[in-house]
């Protein structure tokens, strides 16, 4: 990094620190709560305008997913997106070089764009997510069976 060509203030590098210390693409405000703990006087507004700063000299990512709140990624390698469409959690997904340069060969032949870049955010559902779908799932079988014994046992009754 050159200092030279980028101010680096105090407020900055301990955001920059915090940033990229975590793998959850925090929105402005979770890196403000972040940033608190070690200066509690900083304000939301130096929090925001910073990260946008560092965004805009390519420090580090902004991410916008949909009409989402903006998150930012302190995590410097080469890597794509995933995004959790029912918790809206962002998660990385590593750069594969097959499955890039298929993509860029397609691109070229389709676009006749020779690629320089290639930025990915693929949607779905998060293992967790997943995995508590399937449980209200078993759960409602769970309700029907348990709703339809006692009806079994109040027909019996009559
Ligand atoms: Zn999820
Ligand atoms: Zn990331």
């Amino acid at each position: 990094m050159h200092t030279g060509t980028l101010r680096m203030t105090k407020q900055r590098l301990l955001i920059l620190d915090e940033l990229m210390k975590v793998r959850n693409h925090p929105t402005a405000y979770e890196v403000y709560g972040m940033v608190k703990r070690t200066m509690p006087q900083i304000s939301l507004g130096t929090v925001y305008r910073n990260l946008e700063f560092l965004s805009n000299c390519g420090r580090i990512q902004r991410l916008s997913f949909g009409s989402g709140k903006r998150r930012y990624d302190g995590n410097p390698d080469n890597h794509h997106h995933l995004c959790c469409m029912a918790c809206g959690r962002v998660d990385d997904l590593p750069a594969v070089m097959q499955m890039e340069d298929a993509l860029n060969r397609m691109l070229d032949e389709i676009g006749g764009y020779q690629v320089k870049g290639l930025s990915i955010e693929a949607y779905g559902i998060c293992p967790a997510c997943r995995e508590m779908q399937d449980q209200e799932g078993k759960n409602k079988t769970i309700r029907r069976e348990l709703w339809g014994n006692s009806r079994a046992r109040r027909q019996r009754r009559i």
